[in-house]
């Protein structure tokens, strides 16, 4: 590297105020283009933020041997899902992508070795929810994949890894959900608003105590949290976006919850801002 070019990295990523850390609940793709209550908290949370220099996306919907990064300057729109209406695929969300962040990134990592990867993009997981927050797509975007072989621990402590991040301009947002269980949706309750299951409710609620609490271990540890758990996470992809959100809580960080409602029974939309004290 040039060292006009390693000028401007540290200009591009040079010392800033603390950047929030966010948890987005994303839910239904439609998110995207619909209008309801839950994009009008994204927006509402997004006039809190400061305009990052990036943003790091860590999106449920990107899982992978290992732990990549999209390096590539300009990532591709991709629309992972099907059987949604036309309007839905006709979305292009044109942030750019920061491969200096990507970079950097793989150097501070050294738990694990961090795969640059250029072939990827922004999924639903970024772009559904991140063009409410800066419609302009003018802030540069890479996400992180969730390397599925790996435990809740080692996630948690990959995002410590990364915590320098929030002072360097970079926004870390981490976007699932916290109950998804797509096999028990009440398709008939679709409508009944904040509609939840017994064991969603309960494990919901515990999961939101442990947040406001700091209780991060319990939630490392969801494997054991027993039956209601289990049915709330009956895969882990959505999440763990959580636990990197969290990991990187700092003493005098504010934690508060928003979009906090059950949704047709098995799902929460509950998001979470951590943010420095002003
Ligand atoms: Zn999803």
């Amino acid at each position: 590297m040039k060292a006009s070019e390693l000028g401007k990295m540290v200009e591009h990523l040079g010392p800033t105020d603390k950047m929030p850390v966010l948890f987005i609940g994303h839910g239904n793709p439609m998110n995207a283009i619909e209008e309801n209550e839950f994009v009008e908290g994204f927006r509402r949370v997004g006039e809190t933020l400061p305009k990052p220099h990036a943003i790091l996306c860590v999106s449920a919907h990107w899982q992978t041997k290992g732990t990549m990064v999209t390096a590539m300057p300009k990532p591709r729109t991709i629309h992972d899902f099907g059987g949604f209406p036309g309007a839905l695929y006709e979305v292009n969300y044109p942030a750019p992508g920061d491969p200096e962040l990507a970079l950097e990134a793989q150097r501070m990592i050294s738990g694990t070795a961090v795969g640059l990867d250029y072939d990827w993009g922004l999924d639903h997981g970024a772009w559904s929810v991140i063009r409410h927050l800066y419609p302009q797509a003018d802030v540069p975007i890479i996400e992180m994949s969730l390397d599925y072989s790996q435990p809740a621990s080692y996630h948690y402590d990959l995002a410590r890894e990364m915590a320098a991040l929030r002072n360097k301009g970079v926004m870390i947002i981490g976007s699932g959900n916290m109950v998804h269980n797509l096999r028990m949706v009440a398709w008939d309750k679709m409508e009944a608003p904040g509609y939840a299951y017994e064991w969603a409710a309960e494990a919901g609620e515990k999961m939101k105590r442990s947040i406001l609490d700091g209780d991060h271990s319990s939630l490392i540890q969801w494997h054991s949290q027993g039956r209601a758990f289990n049915l709330a996470i009956p895969t882990p992809e959505h999440f763990l976006p959580l636990l990197y959100a969290l990991a990187l809580q700092e003493k005098n960080d504010n934690v508060s919850l928003f979009n906090d409602r059950y949704l047709a029974g098995s799902l929460s939309m509950t998001s979470v801002k951590i943010a420095g004290a002003s």
